[in-house]
């Protein structure tokens, strides 16, 4: 196992940057925590989680570090044989949970924080390992849909202008083949207007609008495939998850 102590200082210093972008992007970030920090682990599989209701499982296991409710992400300490690798991984995690909370609070249903939220965070078994996706039943690119896309290629850039170095490798930050997606890449291509033209802008007002249609094309290009290979005859993908204006009334599990 790699030292992770060895890196601690480093990526407080980066947790803070990132949370100040966070700020300076419209954001209402009020929590980045360490898993160490709320006494928990996280999943094998899992780099980090991000809830609209983080301050659920701060007020519980780290009131010292409660400042009101609200969302937030945990990110996990990356292992890596340099330090600065580990940086660059500690923010590409960060990046991926921060596209979650754009993702959350751009969907008309937001709500900031609701007691619901906060329970079911607090029901969740740290220690045990999270289910694996039954394909059959959901899709791969659950929570990680066009508008988690969309959401992630803005933070990215923000990131970077903000001369916050992400890894070269982009399937940290976005494992495509895992959500039966193309890659970041393709994606960033056909947003690429939209990218330059609002990289000004607050976060939650980028998202506004459509974005252009060979983003959404792509998307739905994917959706097309996925179906074609995986799709079984007497299963059939409920619509809510093939739908643009896909929405969910359910209490917000944790987005891994
Ligand atoms: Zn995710």
């Amino acid at each position: 196992m790699i030292a992770t102590k060895k890196y601690t200082s480093d990526l407080t210093e980066r947790r803070d940057q990132i949370w100040e972008l966070g700020r300076e992007c419209g954001l209402p970030i009020l929590y980045i925590c360490l898993p160490a920090e709320l006494d928990i682990m996280l999943h094998d599989l899992s780099a980090g989680f991000y809830s609209p209701a983080l301050s659920a499982l701060v007020q519980k296991s780290a009131p010292q570090m409660w400042r009101g409710d609200g969302p937030g992400f945990v990110v996990g300490m990356p292992q890596t044989d340099t330090p600065e690798s580990a940086t660059e991984v500690f923010s590409a995690i960060c990046c991926h949970e921060l596209a979650h909370l754009v993702d959350d609070i751009t969907r008309s249903e937001y709500r900031k924080h609701t007691p619901a939220e906060g329970e079911t965070l607090l029901k969740v078994d740290f220690k045990e390992d999270s289910p694996i996706v039954d394909s059959r039943i959901s899709p791969p690119w659950l929570a990680h849909e066009w508008r988690f896309v969309r959401a992630l290629l803005h933070c990215q850039r923000r990131f970077v202008l903000a001369d916050i170095e992400l890894p070269v490798d982009e399937s940290i930050v976005f494992a495509h083949e895992f959500y039966g997606l193309s890659r970041l890449e393709q994606f960033r291509e056909c947003l690429r207007p939209e990218l330059d033209e609002r990289q000004d802008e607050p976060l939650p007002d980028a998202m506004r609008g459509y974005p252009p249609a060979a983003f959404m094309n792509r998307f739905a290009d994917d959706v097309e495939r996925w179906q074609a290979l995986h799709i079984l005859e007497s299963r059939v993908l409920p619509a809510a998850f093939l739908s643009f204006d896909h929405s969910s009334e359910e209490p917000l599990a944790p987005n891994m």
